[in-house]
Order: structure tokens, then C-alpha cells, then sequence
């Protein structure tokens, strides 16, 4: 059966902030993959499916897959306490020379946004900021 909600919540997000592979993980500083809900945003809900959404686009972050599977992971089985730990780990999983390099492609995207009207300067912003 058809998910409107959980639908309409991504097409939100990538509609405002385009694809996520346009900007960083944010939890590794590596290219994202997935736009994924923040576990703690305030107004979570969740489809028969049981899939976590929000209609609020600022509830997604960018993160790339593994650190989406990571995060996934660690929420069903610990809820979000313990969390700032698993993102030092990723964090320090991917080295500054991986980070420099995905951020070279990264920019570039950025520019091409801009360009087409994606990104508004000073409204939106390149990654969540807590
Ligand atoms: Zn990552």
C-alpha cells in the first residue's frame, strides 16, 4: 500500500535541498547518499510500516549510507542515547585526505545548485548545524 505521507515527507526535503548526494554526510564529512530523519526531531511519525518521517524538511540530515545503516542501527537498538560516541566514531572512521577529496566534488555540486536555484544563500545551509 501506498505511503503518501513518508513519500511526500522525502520529495519535501529533496524538493528544498535537492539531492543528497549535493552535500556532506554529517556525521562523516564524507558525500551523502540518503536524506534521513533526525531520530530526535520533535514531531516524528511514523507510517504503518513503522518507517520514522516528518513533514518538517529541517528534520532530515544528509548522511552517506554507511552512516545512515550505522544510525539506523544504533536508534533500533539503543534509542538515541549513546549517539555523539557512534558519531566520533564515524567521524574519526574517514580521514581528512577522504574528507578534502568528496569535498572538491561537493563544491562543485554546490556551485551547479546555486547556479539552477537549488540553494538560496543565507537561508539555506550546506549541513545542519545543532
Ligand atoms: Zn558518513
Amino acid at each position: 500500500m501506498a505511503t503518501p505521507d513518508y513519500k511526500l515527507a522525502h520529495t519535501r526535503v529533496r524538493s528544498r535541498y535537492g539531492p543528497a548526494k549535493n552535500w556532506f554526510c554529517a556525521f562523516c564529512g564524507l558525500s551523502a547518499d540518503h536524506w534521513a530523519i533526525d531520530h530526535d526531531s520533535p514531531d516524528l511519525q511514523r507510517d504503518e510500516k513503522g518507517r520514522a518521517y516528518s513533514l518538517d524538511p529541517d528534520h532530515y540530515v544528509s548522511l552517506c549510507r554507511r552512516c545512515h545503516g550505522a544510525y539506523d542501527k544504533h536508534v533500533a537498538q539503543h534509542g538515541t542515547t549513546g549517539l555523539l560516541q557512534l558519531l566520533e566514531r564515524l567521524w574519526d572512521s574517514a580521514s581528512d585526505e577522504q574528507r578534502d577529496a568528496s569535498r572538491k566534488g561537493i563544491l562543485s555540486s554546490i556551485g551547479c545548485l546555486l547556479r539552477i536555484g537549488y540553494l538560496r544563500p543565507g537561508r539555506d545551509r550546506a549541513y545542519r548545524q545543532r
